[in-house]
């Protein structure tokens, strides 16, 4: 097992103090709740197994921790060692561990991703609940500034820019603000033929653009009468 080093995520906290850990074995953290932090940049999530145990055992059996200890203890460390070898061979052959888990781990992964970060939850959420559809057009941009105005409509929260939570989702945030046509909203384009008939160096902005995303509105706000 190599040594890793943990982060405090230092905007997380009040007494904002980063100190790295050299933490040479795996962390177990244990918890009735989801973790409640401010993830930014996925640098935790990332890093993180989550495993849900929601099922609740109503009427507790009481001998169970000795009759395990007894008679079910080497089958189930054998049956563990089994599954670890099992997916460490998976991992190798698809290449990479997030690829060979079974799917429950990646929904509980985006179900703890949608708990600590905003624009994860607002990505994830239904089109119907969300009252317009984000999907994945390759070459269509989405202008950062409309995105923001639907967040902040849809959550009423502060919008942060993530650029890693966009990559999860397939899109890509622009490093800097960059010329959009204000005729076709698309990234402007002179050479090489014109984004489209509008376009002249006059008719541009400066924007930060979220790239491969396309928001479609669904039937509209609702209006007074409905
Ligand atoms: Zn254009």
């Amino acid at each position: 097992m190599s040594v890793t080093q943990i982060f405090a995520p230092s905007a997380t906290y009040r007494l904002a103090i980063s100190t790295p850990i050299p933490a040479p074995a795996p962390v177990i953290m244990a918890s009735n709740h989801l973790p409640d932090y401010v993830n930014t940049g996925n640098n935790v999530p990332r890093r993180l197994v989550t495993l849900r145990f929601d099922t609740v055992v109503t009427n507790p059996q009481e001998d169970l921790l000795d009759q395990i200890a007894a008679t079910e203890l080497p089958n189930i460390v054998a049956r563990c060692l089994r599954a670890y070898h099992g997916l460490r061979t998976r991992a190798k052959e698809v290449g990479g561990f997030w690829k060979a888990v079974p799917p429950k781990l990646l929904e509980w992964r985006n179900v703890l991703a949608a708990s600590t970060n905003k624009l994860h939850e607002f990505l994830a959420m239904d089109d119907d609940e969300r009252g317009f559809s984000i999907t994945r057009v390759e070459g269509h941009v989405t202008w950062e500034l409309d995105l923001q105005k639907l967040f902040e409509g849809a959550l009423g929260g502060k919008y942060v820019a993530d650029a890693s939570v966009f990559t999860q989702f397939g899109f890509t945030r622009g490093a800097k603000a960059e010329y959009a046509c204000l005729g076709c909203k698309q990234a402007a384009k002179a050479r090489g033929g014109k984004c489209c008939e509008a376009y002249s160096h006059s008719n541009r902005r400066q924007k930060v653009l979220i790239y491969n995303m396309k928001v479609t509105r669904g039937r509209g706000p609702p209006t007074e009468d409905e």
